[in-house]
């Protein structure tokens, strides 16, 4: 059977291919082994956002007092939660497959093995190809001594699964997925403690974050140990977790977050590879540009790649973080949320907006606030197409928002 392109892994990078590829006339194969929207759609993104959002409303009824408003006997029905969290999954992979249908890209739902540059085996059947690109994306990382049991230590898959809440939980990694977990757990009443080895938490952001999440745990009675790893989980009655300062806890559950791994590292040559396979940067939007960029050939700048931590409030960055310049190289500026009429109206003052520049450059920005998420895209259009801090001042922000932190913030560079 002879085809223009073959996708392996129908994740992010895969269906977006596909897509782009059949909308510019190409006949087009996509193989995957599982269901379409890989891990974003299915494990990741989407349904983690979606329990997250419930424990967000739940913890806002808890403090609704505040506002001045009673709420009586709010509690959480778990099972609810995680039956809303499948069906808008399922809703997403039913649009996502009717895409894939109406485009005519033929689906084969089986593990498919590159043989060469041209050739894809699956179901004992050969497919022959111009082009074909791997897109089979990566999995929970296991470390020795902390593998998965998927029911009381239990990897990001397998905490998507949980009927009821645990009454407390250790987390091991405090990355984006330790981090979302860590709120949403604590959003919904559970103990949380989190384990990091590095010296800060979310050791991949800027220092300023890292030192306000910490600050934020606090507020919110999350646990946290860092610069310590644990050196073995054992599964008993309870989970006891070893710690390599030699204390030990102990918790219902162990959800350990520590970084994904792609089995298959063998590259094929002539085969382009996109998405999570690349070890690059682990993001369905870096993946759904690595896409665009193999099919249509529209490069994106990865000095750009903006990322976000969800919960409340969100945290977003993107480019060079403060600990990488060299003193007195830069500016910055730190504009406190709290100082904005909106964050007061909506009780959300937590947070900050940084901008570093380097010659009237935006070099990076770190922000922690509300709409942070939104915020990030406005600086990164501005950064990436060469626009100066001072030309930005020239820009008319509404009012009462998020955004006009950032006019505000460029006055106080320095
Ligand atoms: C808990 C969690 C939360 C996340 N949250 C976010 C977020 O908020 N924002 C964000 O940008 N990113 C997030 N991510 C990361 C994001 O999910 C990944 O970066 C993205 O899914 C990568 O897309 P991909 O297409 O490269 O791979 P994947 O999504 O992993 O898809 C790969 C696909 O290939 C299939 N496959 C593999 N091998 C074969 C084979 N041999 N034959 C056939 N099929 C095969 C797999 O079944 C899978 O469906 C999150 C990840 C996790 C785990």
């Amino acid at each position: 059977m002879n085809y223009n392109i073959g996708i392996v892994g129908a994740g992010p990078a895969g269906y977006t291919a596909a897509l782009h590829a059949a909308k510019r006339g190409f006949s087009v194969v996509l193989f995957e082994k599982d269901a379409v929207g890989g891990v974003c759609l299915n494990r990741g993104c989407i349904p983690t956002k979606a329990i997250l959002h419930s424990a967000e409303v739940f913890e806002e009824i808890r403090t609704a007092q505040e506002l001045g408003i009673e709420v009586d006997g709010a509690k959480v029905d778990f099972g609810k939660v995680i039956e809303r969290k499948n069906q808008i999954v399922a809703k997403l992979r039913k649009s996502l497959e009717l895409m894939i249908k109406n485009s005519k890209i033929v689906v084969v739902n089986a593990k498919a093995e590159i043989a060469d540059k041209n050739t894809v085996l699956a179901n004992g059947e050969e497919y022959h190809f111009d082009k074909i690109i791997c897109a089979t994306g990566s999995e929970p990382k296991i470390i020795r001594g902390m593998e998965f049991d998927h029911e009381k230590i239990l990897s990001s898959d397998d905490v998507l699964n949980l009927t009821e809440l645990p009454k407390n939980i250790v987390i091991v990694g405090s990355g984006a997925i330790g981090i979302e977990w860590a709120r949403i757990f604590s959003g919904f009443g559970v103990e949380v403690t989190v384990v990091e080895a590095a010296e800060n938490l979310l050791p991949m952001a800027d220092i300023d974050v890292a030192k306000r999440i910490e600050r934020l745990f606090k507020l919110k009675k999350i646990k946290f140990f860092k610069g310590i790893g644990v050196d073995r989980i054992e599964n008993a009655e309870s989970c006891i977790v070893y710690l390599s300062n030699g204390e030990v806890l102990e918790a219902e559950k162990v959800l350990v977050a520590v970084g994904r791994e792609v089995k298959n590292k063998d590259c094929i040559e002539g085969v382009n590879y996109i998405g999570d396979v690349c070890c690059e940067i682990q993001l369905a939007h870096y993946a759904i540009k690595q896409a665009v960029e193999v099919i249509d050939e529209i490069p994106f700048d990865k000095n750009f790649v903006p990322s976000v931590v969800y919960g409340n409030p969100e945290i977003a960055w993107f480019g060079k973080r403060e600990q990488d310049l060299e003193q007195g190289s830069y500016k910055k500026s730190n504009l406190l949320i709290s100082a904005l009429g909106k964050s007061q109206c909506d009780n959300a003052v937590d947070g900050f907006i940084k901008i570093l520049t380097q010659d009237n450059q935006i070099v990076g920005v770190h922000i922690i606030s509300k709409e942070a998420s939104s915020l990030i895209q406005e600086l990164i259009i501005v950064a990436q197409n060469g626009i100066s801090a001072d030309k930005l001042k020239e820009i008319c922000f509404a009012h009462p928002t998020y955004s006009e932190g950032i006019f505000e913030a460029l006055f106080n560079l320095n």
